[in-house]
């Protein structure tokens, strides 16, 4: 996952740079600001104290709040299965379109059939997945992952789309956004009646009931799980909460920190298949939970990763995501969320630059619902890569002989004073530099504003600048 030269393609990708700004000013981090103040911002931050107890407890005990989903899932007529990998995941997919002689699937949103590849795994298998969130179904015919975890097309201009539907139902390019969403429900509607197998994901998993709940703002969620006679429920072992009382304040905290909505167009509790009686409902239900790295997080420095609910407010608000998009991250999970997820996940080694690609500026940390941590996180899988030795050796050695100078005052004021010299000869008159040699990543994409005026050391020493009397040491050095 080569997240620099990805950045770097992003932001010379004046299209991307142009839908990314409409993202940011189409306002889920102003939504989600507005939800909080009417909530009472007082209020708001005890729930999210409540919603991060709800899911430590119930990793705690993870494996009885487990046994016990699986129990009541069962006791209701659901068949739960167990995936270590995506590959197991996909497998038993295929096993029960199999038993079931299952041909077409349609797909609600799950984040975790795209780390699976499910989608592939079917094709492969001549059963037709068809995605049938709008978003999901946009970057399916465009042969694209998702670029947001809650709004996965929003990398696409509405031109894009229009091209896309224009091309693939045949149909007049329309530009009106209500005429192509009708268009989109129209040919969506067919698959729909048409399709024998639902997969659907889960925002959570309620152990008490055995039931799956989706909270969704599209209607696609509830024809997924009802219309097709096999509904399989595809989600992380950590989705697992104990109780429905616990999922009620989580649902206080989900929609406003997503979307800034106080609760979104449907939330969807499924409890096994249809019963006696049911007028409707499918005939055979599975919950297939996936550990997929998960267990390894368990009692570990990144467990507190694992109280994820998936709004994506963290990069909603991080500045690097919305600079860069999603793609960039080269996984299924983006912005801050996902430089933790993705090493944690497929391991640091092949995600290195990731834990890199924040600047830890807090904002997730501040906004994320359930109070993880992470720009903490971060720097741990930082300290780790150091540890490791994964880091480049050129980036080692420089900052081995920056700690040395920097533990000698005086030469680290004479290397700073001369260093700032220098670069002040090369900002010439303009002030500006346009190419660093050596540290080309500072100028590639922006010019560095030349040093001016003297060193922060000089100023200080001049002024007789003191620290206030009662001062804390580092008490407000910026983190
Ligand atoms: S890390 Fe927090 S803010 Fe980000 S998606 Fe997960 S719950 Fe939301």
């Amino acid at each position: 996952m080569h997240f620099k030269a990805s950045a770097g393609g992003a932001l010379g990708d004046a299209v991307l740079q142009a839908n990314l700004a409409r993202f940011g000013a189409s306002g889920f981090a102003l939504a989600r600001a507005r939800a909080v103040e009417a909530y009472g911002a007082a209020e708001f931050e005890r729930l999210r104290t409540a919603g991060a107890e709800i899911r430590d407890r119930a990793l705690a005990t993870l494996d009885a709040y487990i046994e016990r989903f699986e129990r009541e899932a069962a006791a209701r007529g659901a068949t739960v299965l167990f995936a270590e990998t995506g590959a197991e995941a996909c497998e038993l997919v295929l096993e029960v379109c199999r038993r079931h002689g299952l041909k077409k699937a349609i797909k609600s949103k799950s984040m975790l059939s795209e780390e699976a590849g499910l989608n592939e795994a079917l094709a492969a298998a001549g059963v037709e997945p068809v995605e049938t969130d709008l978003g999901e179904y946009i970057i399916q015919l465009a042969g694209e992952p998702p670029s947001h975890i809650i709004a996965p097309a929003v990398h696409k201009s509405k031109d894009a789309v229009a091209d896309l539907f224009a091309a693939h139902h045949r149909s007049p390019r329309k530009t009106d956004i209500g005429e192509m969403t009708r268009e989109a429900r129209a040919v969506l509607r067919g698959h729909f009646v048409s399709a024998d197998l639902g997969i659907s994901g889960g925002n959570f998993l309620i152990a008490e009931t055995g039931s799956g709940v989706i909270v969704t703002n599209e209607g696609n969620g509830r024809m997924v799980t009802t219309l097709p006679r096999v509904h399989v429920c595809i989600t992380g072992i950590e989705k697992v909460i104990p109780t429905l009382e616990d999922f009620a304040t989580l649902l206080r905290l989900l929609p406003r920190s997503a979307t800034g909505q106080a609760i979104s167009n449907y939330v969807s509790l499924f409890t096994g298949p249809r019963r006696a009686g049911d007028r409707d409902g499918p005939e055979h239900m599975y919950f297939i939970l996936v550990d997929a790295g998960r267990t390894n997080l368990v009692g570990g420095d990144m467990q507190a990763m694992l109280r994820c609910i998936r709004c994506g407010a963290c990069m909603n608000h991080c500045p690097v995501y919305r600079t860069v998009g999603g793609h960039a991250y080269g996984w299924v999970y983006p912005g801050p969320m996902g430089a933790i997820l993705t090493p944690s996940y497929v391991g640091l080694e092949n995600a290195l630059e990731l834990p890199q690609a924040a600047t830890l500026c807090n904002q997730c940390g501040v906004v994320c619902p359930v109070r993880i941590p992470l720009p903490d996180l971060l720097r741990q899988l930082r300290e780790q890569e150091v540890e490791r030795r994964l880091r480049p050796r050129g980036e080692m050695l420089a900052l081995r002989a920056w700690s040395w100078v920097a533990q000698r005052p005086r030469l680290y004021a004479l290397a700073t004073r001369w260093v700032a010299r220098v670069l002040r000869v090369v900002g010439g008159g303009s002030g500006r530099i346009r190419r660093l040699p050596g540290a080309s990543g500072w100028t590639r994409e922006r010019d560095l504003p030349a040093p001016r005026g003297a060193t922060f050391r000089d100023l200080y020493r001049r002024t007789g600048a003191r620290p206030a009397p009662n001062a804390q040491p580092g008490a407000s050095a910026p983190r």
